[in-house]
């Protein structure tokens, strides 16, 4: 972990990812400092929560089904793959029951890959354009999160990265220019981070770079 913390920029957050990892090593990173975690499955998450240090800052980072939505309402920290104005309204009602505003990135889809979610830059124009989303008091749009393709090429990583953060600019300008919370550019993983951090990434997920490889031949462990 502090490998990889003294390779970022001051001002880039360090989101350790620690999925599929058992609870001992996020107690061992949590002990080293560590207080921001990515989870990607709703029970591990939980499971998770429920178990470690309160003053964790919980994130989900994985595509979110509606109907998980009101496991994490009491506690996550900030949700980073928002897809759709439904899962928006989801997260919305969820919120306000517990009385609480959620955080939340909106997912944007740059890879060339069709399996990775998101809105396209057009989707999400034409999303924030319609003005509902304004209505939803239990949500704060806080930025935009997104993946690049997996590949070793590095000027298409940059360049997909490059797109977002102009895209970033470019909603800022247009719908949150009185909104100093509209700040958080989450990219960059284990892979790619170095590259995401060069083009305006404000946040990074970085998990087998911190707890080493994920073993994915059981389910998850505590
Ligand atoms: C698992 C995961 C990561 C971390 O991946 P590493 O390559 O292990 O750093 C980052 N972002 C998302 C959305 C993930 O699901």
């Amino acid at each position: 972990m502090q490998k990889v913390k003294a390779t970022l920029k001051p001002d880039v957050r360090l989101v350790a990812v620690s999925k599929f990892h058992p609870l001992t090593d996020l107690q061992e990173a949590y002990d080293a400092g560590q207080r921001v975690f990515g989870e990607s499955h709703v029970q591990e998450l939980v499971a998770k929560q429920e178990a470690l240090p309160k003053d964790i800052e919980w994130h989900f980072i994985g595509h979110l089904q509606t109907n998980k939505v009101k496991y994490m309402a009491s506690f996550v920290s900030l949700i980073h793959a928002v897809d759709s104005l439904k899962l928006l309204k989801e997260i919305d009602k969820q919120a306000q029951k517990v009385g609480r505003v959620i955080d939340v990135l909106l997912q944007i889809h740059v890879a060339a890959e069709e399996t990775k979610f998101g809105f396209t830059p057009d989707e999400v124009t034409e999303m924030l354009a319609e003005d509902e989303w304004r209505g939803l008091k239990g949500v704060r749009i806080v930025g935009l999160m997104a993946m690049a393709t997996n590949t070793d090429d590095e000027v298409q990583i940059a360049n997909e990265f490059e797109r977002v953060h102009e895209l970033f600019g470019q909603l800022k300008e247009r719908f949150f220019a009185t909104e100093p919370a509209f700040k958080e550019l989450s990219m960059g993983m284990s892979g790619d981070y170095l590259i995401a951090q060069e083009h305006g990434s404000t946040m990074v997920r970085v998990g087998s770079m911190v707890f080493g490889e994920r073993d994915y031949s059981q389910p998850f462990r505590l």
